[in-house]
Formats: structure tokens, sequence, C-alpha cells
């Protein structure tokens, strides 16, 4: 992308790349007024001299994935919709975020919404969209309100109001839509049932969203992170998002930290980032304790010990060694940890979440919970991790959507890595083997 000036280059990982995040801290960064200070809505300037098509190309140039957890190419996933033929198309921005340990879309909603809304914008300009949903979590009222003041406030400016719809030229209406706190309306077909009116369950895919998604029609479904990166790559050109990533991972993403780091919080750096990087950037490892376990991209993700801690946080990378990257939730628990205990809370969330739709993660992951609460007390019976592994495999692979194979992830994962802890809880609580501590709060 020639035209557009050479951005800085970004290409070491090692490095912080605060792009999202660069103006989190500073006084109102949510406002409307601060966002057009620093660059913002030039992407979308730009985006309305450009054709859908220009668009869609100039992102699936930038090579951007998307950020949810399963990183689907962004332009692909905007071309696959049907061509315009008269009747209504939708984006669905998923602000679901409820990935245990998962921590970024709600703070970008916060301190940078209007870059969500100019994303917002420029996509369903690519789309030929003018009315877009954004779905959030019940729970986050603070969020919601903030939400709902961002969009007014840029609906309110005249931003939004030409240049959208099928002939380019309608004002753009944004929703944003509270859900009521269920971890499976996160998964995109669920998410529609719900923002539909009805109870959320996934649905059978194909037909994926962008071909029959919203009341059945082309839908183009974003997490909050990938939506918010558009406007950066309008404004500054496919390669200077480029320059920034490994060969097939590019660009920046948001790395969530958590646990027993000094400092737990939001580092944007370019994939290939490592965790033993990571917990530098955090200030380490709490003084006088080491790591002793690890996930990659929430509790749906495998279990890593320290000998992982160089693995390059990119999707190529961590799927070789054995993981999804998901969202990007490293969560990082020390010496003083019981597996069996972190077990057995993931355990117990996702038989809670599970929505019952299919066999194998409805009884399976309450049978895991039962399993798992007998070992935690230290009262298991000979045999129930054997139980454990083979109820798990049933359930991964089985599962109508990824919440079940995500359930049986931390215990296969957990048994594999720590099979001693796991046995131990044949006669020992783990409370005794690892004494709480208010320090060892999860
Ligand atoms: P998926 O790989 O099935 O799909 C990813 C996206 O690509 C979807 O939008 C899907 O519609 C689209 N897609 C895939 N193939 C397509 C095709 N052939 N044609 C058109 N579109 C296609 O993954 P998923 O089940 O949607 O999501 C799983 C991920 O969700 C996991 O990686 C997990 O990390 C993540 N996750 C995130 C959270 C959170 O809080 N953000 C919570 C739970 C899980
Ligand atoms: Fe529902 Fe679990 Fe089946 Fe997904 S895997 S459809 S959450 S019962």
């Amino acid at each position: 992308d020639a035209s557009q000036p050479a951005g800085p280059s970004f290409t070491a990982p090692g490095t912080l790349t605060p792009v999202l995040t660069e103006h989190w801290g500073e006084d109102r960064s949510w406002t409307l007024e601060h966002y057009l200070s620093v660059g913002g809505y030039e992407g979308l300037a730009r985006a309305k001299t450009m054709s859908p098509e220009e668009l869609i190309g100039l992102v699936k140039g930038s090579n951007l994935r998307g950020r949810g957890g399963a990183g689907f190419p962004t332009g692909l996933k905007w071309s696959f919709l049907p061509p315009m033929d008269g009747a209504p198309r939708y984006l669905v921005v998923n602000a679901d975020e409820s990935e245990p340990g998962t921590c970024k879309d709600i703070p970008t909603i916060l301190a940078n919404p209007q870059a969500l809304i100019e994303g917002i914008a420029i996509t369903s300009r690519a789309i030929g969209g003018d009315l877009a949903f954004v779905y959030l979590r019940g729970e986050v009222t603070h969020v919601y309100r903030r939400l709902l003041a961002a969009v007014r406030e840029a609906a309110d400016s005249g931003l939004l109001s030409t240049g959208f719809g099928l002939d380019g030229e309608q004002p753009l209406r944004i929703v944003a839509h509270a859900g009521a706190g269920a971890y499976i309306c996160g998964e995109e077909t669920a998410l529609l049932d719900s923002l539909e009116g009805r109870r959320g369950h996934p649905r059978l895919k194909p037909p994926f969203p962008a071909v029959a998604g919203l009341y059945g029609r082309p839908t183009v479904i974003n997490n909050v992170e990938t939506i918010a990166s558009v406007p950066g790559i309008l404004a500054k050109g496919a390669d200077w998002y480029n320059a920034m990533g490994t060969e097939r991972s590019k660009g920046h993403g948001i790395f969530s930290v958590s646990g027993h780091v000094v400092s737990p919080g939001q580092f944007e750096a370019p994939f290939g980032i490592t965790m033993r990087q990571l917990i530098e950037f955090a200030g380490g490892i709490r003084p006088g304790h080491s790591l002793k376990f690890w996930v990659p991209g929430g509790s749906s993700t495998p279990i890593f010990t320290p000998d992982e801690l160089d693995v390059p946080l990119d999707y190529e990378s961590v799927a070789g060694a054995g993981s999804m990257l998901g969202t990007r939730a490293l969560q990082v628990f020390d010496d003083t940890v019981s597996v069996v205990r972190v077990v057995a809370r993931w355990t117990e969330f996702y038989q809670h979440e599970s929505c019952g739709k299919c066999t194998p993660c409805r009884e399976g992951t309450y049978w895991m919970r039962q399993i798992m609460l007998r070992l935690e007390a230290g009262k298991g019976i000979p045999g129930d991790v054997e139980k454990l592994e083979d109820i798990a495999s049933n359930i991964a692979g089985r599962s109508f959507c990824a919440l079940g194979d995500a359930s049986a992830t931390p215990v296969l994962s957990g048994i594999k890595r720590f099979r001693d802890e796991f046995e131990a809880g044949y006669t020992t609580p783990a409370r005794e083997l690892f004494p709480y501590r208010a320090s060892s709060i999860l």
C-alpha cells in the first residue's frame, strides 16, 4: 500500500506496540474530542473514498485475523457475503467477552470506544450495511453506558450520517444490546439467537452467518478487537500492519496477563512475542515464588508449564505446541497453586455454562465436575483419574460447539502435566497439599 506513509516498523517481537492501547491512560481518552485529537476518524474519511471491494481488498491485504480467538482471516470473512441483492445485511460485534481470564474487549470499550465505532463504520461501508449491533455482556452496566454515550456522541457529530448501506449513501445506526450473561452467547450463532430474542443455543454451521445470520440475512460477526483494529489499517496502510508480527500472524494484539505476576494488565505487542517476555513486562513472578503453570488463551486452552515459556505467541507456533492461541488470556499460576483446585473451578464453570443442547457436553461436564470436586476434597476413588480421561475424551470432538471441547481441555492437559496431583486427590485434600492463603486467591 505505497500510497500510505511508512509507519514505524515493529518487526521485533519482544517490544510493545501500543496502537489500540496507546492513549488508554490519558485524560478522558473515551471522548470523541480526545479521539479526534489523536487522529481518530482519518480511517473512515479514507474509507469513504473507497469502494466496498477496495476496502475488503485492503483488509485482506493487511492479513488481519479474527481476534475473538479463532484467528479466521477478517477480509476473507467479509468477502464471503453474497452479492448485494437489495435486502439488508448486518454487522454484529461480539462484545460478550467471557472466556475466563480474557480482559481486552471490555477495557477497549471503556478506554477507546471511538476506535470500535470507527471500525464499525468502516466495516459497515465495506459490506453495504447501515445497521450494526454490538452484543455486550449484561453484567458490565458501566461499559454499556459508556458504549451508548460513545455511539450517541459519534451520531450527534454527523460522522455517521451518510456513506453507508447498499447504495453507500445512508446513515449508519448502531444498536448496543446488553445480553444476560451467558457464556454460550459468546458463540456467534447462539449470540444471534439471543439477539433475535430467543434463548441462546448454537446453530448448525454451515450455513455460516456470512450467508445466513441475523434474521436469516448475510451477517459479518467480528470481535471488538478485530473491528477496533480496522481504523489503524485504513489510516496507516496494510504495509504498516504487515510490518508487525510473524510470517502468518501479522499485526498487533492485546495480551492480557493475569495471576501471580507483579503487575498484571494488558500488553499490546506484535504476534510472536513470548510468555517469558510478557512476564518480564508484567514485572516478573511475584517475589519469593516461581512459575508453576500457565495457559496461553484462557481456560479453554491447555495447561502449559515453564518449559513452554519461549513458544512464540502466534497462531501457528502455539498450534505447534498443541494449543490454540485463543483470546491471549495469559493466566499465570505460581508454586502455591493446586492444579486440581484450578481445574475444578474451571470444570464447575463449564458445567454451569453448558447450554444443555447436546448430550456429551451436558452430561459429561456434570460428571467431570462431580469427580473433580471429590478429588479436590481428597475423597477420590481409585480409578477416578482414568474415568476423567475417559469422559473428557468422549466430550472432545463429539460436542455440538466449541464449549464442549473447551471443557475437556483443562482436565486432559492437567492430568497429562500433573497426574500425581490428581492421584493425590484419592487420599489428600488439595488444601492440605497447597494450604490456602489470601495471596493465592485465583
Ligand atoms: P471457528 O473456527 O468455527 O470460526 C471462526 C470464525 O470464522 C467464525 O466467525 C465463523 O463463522 C467463520 N468461519 C469459519 N469457517 C467459515 C467458512 N467456511 N465460511 C464462512 N465463515 C467461516 O471458531 P468459533 O467456534 O466461532 O470460535 C472458537 C474460538 O472462540 C476459540 O478459538 C476460542 O478461543 C474463542 N472463544 C473466545 C471467547 C471470548 O471471550 N472472546 C470465549 C470462548 C471462546
Ligand atoms: Fe450446548 Fe455444550 Fe452442546 Fe455447545 S457443546 S451446544 S454448550 S451442550
